[in-house]
């Protein structure tokens, strides 16, 4: 029994990292929508031309579509002991769909929830800025540099601002994700695969909770299936 793990998580609660651990120490691909879009898109395969054909007339890409791809993506190789999924899904029609692949690759579904308080989630976003040279990343208040405005190893970089890490974007960016979640996050709740972790904890504090959440979940689909 392999699990699919689904991070969800606002921009700058950490959901990133805790994925990335997961894919580091326990090996399982982590698998984002973009990174799958623009792999595939390159293709020859009919999936890829239709891809093509919707951005090129710059349409919305389907419900339909993204699950082509996801599916397309996680029957491969790399993905037969379980895999982690990142801005996917998005909708609960998406969710469904994953429903749906998840029973026909005999896998687990885990989901779950980076939490931060939306003040310190609008810190994270709007104090960050990161080196050109080595893509270090600074907080004006987290994570001061040495010296203000540039790289402490690269004294002629001026860190940068991305362009939409200003406040309103930054709060319209987090309603947009709040609004858009809440009844993803209902959705696995109820059915109760949701397990939401502190995202101001520690680092490895999380990444532990999220361990011992995810073996827990895999022992009792075991036991389950035993029955
Ligand atoms: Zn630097």
């Amino acid at each position: 029994m392999s699990q699919i793990v689904v991070m969800m998580g606002a921009p700058g609660a950490g959901k990133g990292t805790q994925a990335r651990l997961l894919q580091e120490r326990r090996g399982w691909p982590q698998i984002s929508t973009g990174d799958m879009f623009r792999e595939i898109a390159k293709a020859e395969t009919p999936l890829a031309e239709d891809i093509r054909r919707v951005q090129s007339e710059g349409k919305l890409i389907s419900d339909d579509l993204v699950i082509r791809v996801v599916h397309e993506r996680t029957n491969r190789e790399d993905c037969r002991h379980g895999y982690i999924l990142d801005g996917f899904p998005r909708t609960t029609a998406q969710a469904a769909m994953l429903e749906k692949l998840a029973v026909e690759q005999g896998n687990k579904i885990a989901a779950i929830f980076v939490d931060v308080p939306f003040e310190l989630l609008e810190k994270r976003t709007s104090g960050r800025m990161t080196c050109p040279v080595c893509g270090e990343i600074y907080n004006v208040y987290f994570k001061r540099p040495q010296k203000e405005g540039v790289c402490d190893k690269h004294l002629e970089a001026q860190l940068v601002k991305r362009a939409d890490d200003v406040p309103e974007k930054i709060r319209t960016r987090l309603g947009e994700y709040e609004n858009s979640t809440r009844p993803l996050l209902n959705y696995y709740k109820e059915s109760k695969r949701l397990h939401r972790v502190d995202g101001t904890s520690e680092l490895e504090a999380i990444y532990k909770e999220i361990e011992a959440f995810l073996a827990d979940k895999s022992e009792r689909s075991g036991s389950l299936s035993k029955q």
